[in-house]
């Protein structure tokens, strides 16, 4: 196909990464608009959406001075007036559009000087559109350098369509057709051209979903299938007893009596691990129910079977606190407990790896230095992954190549996975939930203040410190600007030294030498200081159990679920805790309702709903950063739960049949797995 012409491939690829003409076809519109049928003039009010009139122009006005600056055209279908309005590209509608000529309009109504508005309408002839055929019209995301170059929706539209009526026939199945029938699903070629260009909404709709059952089938197949592999020949390390370590640690060393839940997780994962299959498990857990202790615990089992154990943090300062965590619970147990971070280097470095090789150390506590190729295992048995759910099945994989047996995996998070995704991205885990918590725990107070009453602010946080709590005071991430992120952080902590000259603060921040970082952090930890001026490097499993106030500055700058994470590093002691979300006085809708959430409730599992309705799944962990090579077009994770369930259920109907995939009825599957992992096309490339 010609038409598009190399500078356009270009920006096709540079700007959305269609490549081929396959990427083309599978660049699905965000929306379609009903234009089958045309409005009257009279009839037009300012809340309507997008409309379609049919009539001519009587005249043009060009209006205004600079800036305001604009082109009025007079549009009339005989039953009354509208006004056309372009701000830019007055020379070209001057140009083209001629008077007193049948046109078809379409746009937004608006109402402006008590007279109806039409800005920058699309215009038609009307022999373009075929309105019968045109019933619904495809709109693509494109971009402002698209724009730019004149590459519209209406461009694109005009590739797809061009493209379809050319492809069309040639277009095969991607699925198996016993599948496709079983499932009554409409075939590849209907549903490419409908969800492009239906003829109804229903239409519509019965494309997408045999579109979208067919992209979460495969990432579904290809998940169960690399389980069913895993627990049909890969072996795990059996720990066969319960020894010492873990005797001596639970009589004497256990600080508290464990929750129901802790105890159950703990009896499932020694399930898993005496199988004699490789465990794989998710431990979720909100914040504060103590999902460490629980690590701990499984880390000891390891132990006294032979075995030695890692944990990885997301961040140092979390890793420094295990460790630290580690170190003062075991007391004087002997088990050797090592950091291995960033900032571990030189001599002290190469002990621990020495150790790590000799088997000396036992418990390895660390950040992803942890996978890095030169750090290796005498014999490890188990790997415990904290609150990084994203770390997903590749850089799992990636662990177990460290050993001849892969060593067992226990993933901790305190985010709520809805199970759509927990299917999809960790569709080969096992889900254990601790879903209590240690007793006495007083729920956080959150209140919500505006930033135009510090002194309010400031009585609390001191009446707090005069009682000997802790205060953490939180400022956002400016992620398009690090040096702006680091004045508010570094302004702030000089203001709040005036404003409590009788306390001392610490200050710990993303720009600051990780030795540093620690050493701030730990005069906190040790009661040392009394504030803590932050950036959300403590957002994540800092545990300070005597800081009882949480102020999370520019609070309207925070996701829902960044901020329940952050209020649970309080709550954590026996004390009344207080969460203080500040926030500018003007806020928007959406903003709003976020702070109220966060008022009402305390509850991660209702938080973590709202968070998606919010956000929607687009922010959700990208199946992308899971290690997953698929990435989801039209499926949507939040809104698409039972085409999810139905994707599982068939792939695993399928497998129960042909575990291999040999069945020459399937040999189209595993050609399929193999071209959506490739992720290259053999369509030839767009030009
Ligand atoms: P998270 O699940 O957020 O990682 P932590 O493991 O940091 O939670 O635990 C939070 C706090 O609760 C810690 O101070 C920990 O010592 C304490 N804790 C954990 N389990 C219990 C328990 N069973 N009883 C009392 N306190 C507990
Ligand atoms: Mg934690």
């Amino acid at each position: 196909m010609s038409g598009i012409g190399p500078k356009r491939a270009d920006l096709l690829e540079k700007e959305l990464g269609l490549k081929t003409w396959e990427d083309l076809l599978y660049y699905f519109p965000y929306k379609h608009i009903d234009r089958s049928r045309l409005y009257r003039t009279c009839e037009l009010t300012a809340d309507m959406p997008f409309v379609q009139l049919r009539g001519q122009f009587a005249s043009f006005e060009e209006l205004g001075e600079g800036r305001k600056r604009r082109l009025v055209g007079h549009f009339t279908d005989g039953h009354g007036w509208v006004d056309c309005v372009w701000f830019a590209g007055i020379q070209y509608i001057l140009h083209s559009v001629k008077l007193h000529t049948d046109y078809i309009i379409f746009a937004r109504p608006t109402m402006f000087n008590d007279r109806i508005n039409l800005s920058h309408p699309d215009i038609d002839v009307p022999e373009s559109l075929i309105l019968s055929q045109m019933r619904m019209q495809p709109y693509y995301h494109t971009t402002e350098r698209m724009k730019k170059a004149g590459l519209s929706s209406r461009s694109v539209e005009r590739f797809t369509s061009t493209l379809l009526r050319l492809v069309l026939d040639g277009v095969g199945e991607t699925l198996p057709l016993y599948l496709v029938e079983r499932l009554r699903l409409v075939d590849l070629g209907s549903a490419l051209h409908n969800v492009h260009y239906p003829a109804s909404a229903e239409e519509l709709s019965k494309a997408s979903y045999r579109l979208k059952f067919e992209e979460l089938f495969y990432v579904q197949l290809s998940v169960l299938r690399y389980s069913r592999l895993r627990q049909g020949t890969i072996r795990g390390h059996v720990f066969a007893k319960v020894g010492d370590l873990f005797n001596e640690f639970f009589a004497t060393r256990l600080p508290f009596e464990l929750t129901g839940a802790q105890k159950r997780v703990i009896r499932e994962m020694r399930a898993d691990m005496v199988s004699g299959r490789q465990m794989n498990r998710l431990v979720q857990g909100d914040v504060g129910s103590g999902k460490t202790m629980v690590a701990l615990m499984t880390m000891l089992l390891a132990l006294d079977n032979g075995y030695q154990a890692c944990i990885m943090a997301p961040t140092e300062i979390l890793a420094e606190q295990h460790f630290a965590t580690f170190r003062n619970m075991l007391g004087e147990m002997p088990v050797r407990v090592e950091l291995l971070t960033g900032i571990v280097k030189g001599k002290r470095r190469n002990e621990v790896l020495r150790g790590l090789e000799d088997g000396t150390v036992q418990i390895l506590v660390g950040t992803h230095a942890v996978i890095e190729d030169n750090v290796r295992f005498r014999n490890l048995g188990l790997v415990v992954i904290d609150e990084q759910h994203r770390f997903g099945v590749a850089q799992r994989a990636k662990l177990w190549e460290k050993n001849a047996v892969p060593p067992h995996v226990l993933v901790m998070t305190a985010t709520p996975i809805p199970r759509t995704l927990a299917m999809t991205v960790y569709g080969d885990l096992d889900v254990s939930l601790i879903d209590e918590l240690p007793p006495g725990r007083k729920p956080v107070k959150t209140i919500h203040m505006y930033d135009n009453n510090p002194d309010k602010l400031y009585s609390g946080i001191n009446d707090q410190i005069s009682l000997g709590r802790q205060v953490y005071m939180v400022y956002p991430l400016v992620k398009e600007s690090q040096k702006m992120d680091l004045k508010n952080v570094e302004e702030a902590f000089v203001h709040l030294q005036h404003v409590f000259p009788q306390y001392r603060l610490s200050m710990v921040h993303g720009q600051m030498k990780a030795s540093d970082k620690e050493a701030e952090m730990q005069r906190f930890i040790s009661g040392e200081t009394q504030i803590l001026v932050a950036t959300t490097v403590i957002e994540v499993g800092v545990n300070v159990p005597n800081a009882s106030v949480m102020v999370i500055q520019n609070a309207e700058r925070f996701g829902l679920s960044q901020l329940h994470q952050l209020r649970g590093r309080v709550g954590r002691g026996a004390d009344q805790s207080y969460c203080v979300l500040v926030t500018k006085y003007q806020l928007s809708k959406d903003t709003r309702r976020r702070i109220e959430i966060m008022c009402e409730t305390n509850d991660g599992f209702e938080i973590a709903e709202a968070d998606l309705r919010f956000r929607g799944p687009g922010d959700l962990e990208g199946t992308q950063q899971s290690g997953i090579a698929f990435d989801l077009k039209l499926a949507n994770l939040a809104r698409d739960g039972q085409i999810v369930q139905l994707a599982r259920d068939t792939a695993s109907w399928v497998l129960d049949h042909d575990q291999n995939l040999a069945d020459e009825r399937n040999a189209i599957l595993v050609e399929r797995l193999r071209h959506l992992k490739k992720d290259e096309m053999d369509w030839s490339n767009i030009s």
